[in-house]
């Protein structure tokens, strides 16, 4: 459904469109994937009698969205900036915890975009702060599995890659050193 405030159809160019206030109702996928029908009450929004199609601002498209995720059973995103103080992170910090980015995330706490389904049970997870931690040693691990494989061949000494098979000093860069100055 396209933003538009003119009085213009934006889909097919007719004019006159017709102002709305009420209940605005929209299918969706519900929680448990099934369709349902989203009723937002209150809102204002145009429609074209030309082509049917409901034309909507910012705030009424902000308030489908919070309805949307508050169907969903999704975190809000009041919830989500709460848990993310209460972990003292910036949102840089959280983005990179995750492993989703700033921007993503920026867009689930700042509401203009909810999060998945697993996402969302992700988040529900970081409450509990031994999960934190062990997030943070998968990124840790992750980035220091290569690094302490690397040091293991500098630190070997030169005879010991003599037992070391063909192909796995040929995926060796610091075993390949090794050997070109022994
Ligand atoms: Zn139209």
């Amino acid at each position: 459904m396209p933003k538009e405030k003119s009085s213009t159809c934006l889909v097919c160019g007719a004019g006159g469109l017709e102002q709305i206030a009420g209940e605005f109702k929209t299918q969706i996928d519900g929680p448990d994937g099934r369709p349902m029908t989203l009723s937002v009450p209150g809102l204002t929004w145009r429609h074209c009698k030309s082509c049917g199609e409901d034309l909507l601002d910012e705030n009424a498209s902000e308030a489908i969205t919070r309805a949307h995720r508050a169907a969903l059973k999704l975190l809000t995103a009041e919830e989500i900036r709460s848990l993310r103080q209460r972990l003292g992170k910036t949102q840089a910090q959280i983005g990179e915890l995750l492993g989703i980015g700033e921007k993503t995330y920026c867009r689930w706490e700042s509401g203009t975009h909810f999060q998945s389904e697993a996402f969302d049970r992700y988040l529900r997870l970081l409450q509990e702060p031994e999960v934190v931690d062990l997030l943070n040693e998968i990124k840790l691990n992750k980035e220091g599995a290569m690094q302490s494989v690397a040091s293991k061949f500098t630190y070997l000494k030169v005879s010991a890659y003599q037992n070391v098979s063909e192909s796995r000093k040929r995926c060796s860069p610091a075993a390949w050193f090794a050997l070109k100055s022994a």
